[in-house]
């Protein structure tokens, strides 16, 4: 018998690489179905909902419930339509995020004076006009936000810049932080993670490939963590880095050793 009613599980890393499913990933998650564990699912990519995760996964046998999948774009429509309701949205981002956050009702503008908003986010067409207009939109006060601080994607053969880094520069021209970044480990994306768990933080389990958003949204949250060794993080890495996960794996697999 486990202590956890709940677990909250990183995707990119931690179940799947690029298409592939992780070794260990499906064994580990039929451990969890064993002992009973509700399951979330919790990426903090940007261009994705969660209907996108349904399909990925089921070629592998891995039946997923939308309403039990998170990502940082889903987080970051309903935190703008719940706290921003009737407010016009300038974003740079990907056209995904762009449709994400459409059907959540959200209204878009690509005016930067009739902004009451900036999002900031993972862009592939990122340009120096988006950043003039971004910082013509900061300038008259909107509030401003991002979906994930991570700074780098890995992909096949490198990685590449992320929402971090072009946050980052729109912070620089600005002269002003984000309000809130809402994908992990922001206190919103604890939030709504807790919300469809329906578990009290102690009893539940974060276990993902990164310290800084995974490991780091557990502690924050007051949960229990465990870092796989399957994504960016290597066990070098966990000498002296921060934070530090109370439990380590090899891999999703190994997750019954802790249950
Ligand atoms: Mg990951």
């Amino acid at each position: 018998m486990t202590e956890y009613e709940a677990v909250i599980l990183d995707i990119d890393g931690t179940i799947i690489r690029g298409d592939d499913l992780l070794s260990g990933a499906a064994a580990g998650i039929r451990t969890l179905e064993e002992a009973g564990c509700s399951r979330l699912l919790f990426s903090n990519n940007p261009t994705r909902g969660s209907a996108h995760y349904r399909e990925k996964l089921a070629p592998y046998g891995l039946e997923v419930d939308p309403e039990t999948v998170l990502t940082s774009a889903t987080v970051t429509a309903q935190y703008l339509a719940d706290t921003h309701p009737d407010e016009r949205v300038f974003l740079v981002g990907s056209p995904r995020l762009e449709t994400i956050l459409e059907e959540a009702a959200i209204e878009l503008t690509t005016a930067p004076d009739a902004a009451d908003v900036v999002l900031g986010s993972f862009d592939r067409e990122f340009s120096y006009s988006d950043l003039t207009d971004a910082l013509q939109a900061l300038e008259d006060g909107s509030a401003f936000y991002g979906t994930d601080p991570d700074t780098t994607i890995p992909v096949d053969g490198g990685t590449i810049p992320g929402s971090g880094a072009i946050l980052a520069a729109m912070e620089a021209a600005a002269g002003r932080e984000p309000d809130a970044i809402l994908g992990k480990p922001s206190a919103v994306a604890a939030e709504a993670a807790n919300a469809r768990l329906e578990a009290p933080p102690e009893r539940t389990l974060v276990v993902g490939d990164r310290l800084d958003t995974d490991i780091a949204l557990g502690k924050q949250a007051g949960m229990e963590t465990a870092v796989v060794l399957t994504g960016v993080t290597e066990r070098a890495d966990l000498e002296g880095g921060s934070p530090e996960p109370d439990h380590v794996l090899e891999s999703l697999g190994d997750i019954e050793t802790i249950l």
